[in-house]
């Protein structure tokens, strides 16, 4: 099932915001306060109203912890709290609590945020198809995956402060590229990417020297959101050599309003794929590590919007088959000893799959550019243009079981701002 036909169910499964769900993030309610919110079907719930009339009460969690900007002073209270506070919320709603219809607020009259401030922002690579696809167009030649990949996670250090709300504009940015003879100019990106992609928000912090072993994820790790790391594949290709990710990624990464709780995903965790070879023991799991999300991403370009032309889904793909799973992740981020700190954010990388269609950004679905997509509006897109609008959505279950969704993270391309040099 494609995540419009689920996001159109109504039956017993719901819209995916159901009790199984209770997510949390941040809204700027109608009289332009802003609280911490959970969601149950079409409506938000006012936490820090709730909090006030002392209906939330879980202990180690302050009265008034909901009344921020951002999710990560209660997400530091750890995970008895957070799932205390869904357990409160769903018995509220079983009892027909008076005050919680008076929390209620229709999502469409609030203003989804962030749902955390970002602390650190870590981005993995952990698709061994992505990996492998991205090795063969830049090094065709070699192997594609570089000897270490199968040993440990690969990943960068992002940067946490161009971390956005879903639905703000990603403004094209300007870097340096190659132009041939004449060397190298600033300008505006012409190869402009999406990367869809799951992002492990930290809940609880670490210790300084204390690595935090797989086993120790879902005492740290308060859920997930969606994550599209926009990418500049022209400034990303110059100058990365010899080292990563830069400017070419640094502008603007989009994160998903709701943070959807390791608990609430609980029923939908699966195994990881078997890896060859096993890994060192600080990367081996017990038990189920990975988590069964569909990730899918649509794309509407300008004229399509103003022709009143569906957005036209491009990509498909499983969660469950990345490489690399996010207790993995987690222990590898902190394997040196590094601490982690609530609101660290650490992402997945590019959940692209082996099929033709479920690859998760342009680089990949265009091959580079030797084969553009041909949209309805009769255009055709190797990169990304001004005014196209691109959408990732996650889901998990509605195939029998809840549908649980992680909501979608909405970003539309604006042009280039004029730079004087
Ligand atoms: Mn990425």
């Amino acid at each position: 099932m494609t995540a419009a036909a689920a996001a159109d169910r109504r039956g017993p499964e719901g819209n995916g915001f159901g009790l199984e769900n209770l997510p949390f993030g941040v809204a700027r309610l109608p009289d332009g306060s802003v609280t911490c919110v959970s969601a149950l079907d079409t409506s938000v719930i006012d936490l820090a109203r709730l909090g006030r009339a002392g209906l939330l009460w879980v202990p180690g969690v302050a009265a008034d912890v909901f009344e921020e900007g951002s999710l990560n002073r209660f997400l530091a209270c750890g995970r008895a709290a957070w799932e205390g506070v869904r357990g409160r919320i769903a018995r509220l709603v079983q009892t027909g609590e008076r005050e919680l219809g008076r929390a209620f607020v229709p999502v469409s009259q609030v203003e989804l945020l962030a749902p955390v401030a970002a602390g650190d922002f870590v981005d993995f690579s952990a698709s061994v198809h992505h990996a492998t696809r991205v090795g063969r167009l830049l090094r065709p030649d070699g192997d594609p995956l570089p000897p270490q990949w199968r040993h440990m996670p690969v990943g960068y250090h992002g940067r946490a402060g161009s971390m956005v709300a879903s639905g703000t504009g990603v403004i094209r940015p300007h870097g340096q590229r190659p132009t041939g003879g004449a060397g190298p100019v600033l300008a505006p990106t012409e190869a402009l990417d999406f990367e869809a992609e799951v992002g492990f928000v930290v809940g609880c912090g670490s210790t300084p020297g204390r690595p935090v072993p797989t086993a120790g994820f879902a005492d740290h790790v308060a859920g997930v959101v969606l994550v599209n790391d926009w990418s500049a594949r022209d400034v990303q290709a110059y100058e990365s050599r010899p080292l990563g990710p830069f400017l070419g990624k640094s502008f603007a990464t989009s994160m998903s309003p709701w943070l959807v709780t390791l608990g609430a995903l609980e029923p939908y965790r699966v195994p990881g794929p078997v890896q060859d070879p096993a890994p060192p023991p600080y990367l081996r799991t017990d038990g189920p590590a990975a988590y069964d999300l569909h990730i899918d991403v649509t794309l509407q370009s300008e004229t399509m919007r103003a022709e009143g032309m569906a957005p036209v889904q491009i990509s498909a793909a499983a969660f469950a088959a990345m490489y690399w799973t996010g207790p993995q992740l987690l222990a590898h981020v902190t394997a040196n000893g590094a601490h982690i700190r609530p609101g660290d954010v650490v992402a997945s990388g590019t959940v692209s799959g082996p099929d033709a269609g479920s690859e998760a950004c342009l680089l990949e679905l265009t091959r580079a550019g030797e084969r553009p997509l041909s949209l309805p509006d009769g255009s055709t897109r190797s990169y990304l243009e001004d005014g196209d609008t691109v959408v990732v959505r996650g889901w998990a279950g509605g195939d029998g079981r809840p549908l649980l969704s992680l909501g979608e993270v909405v970003g539309t391309v604006v042009p280039a701002r004029p730079m004087e040099v």
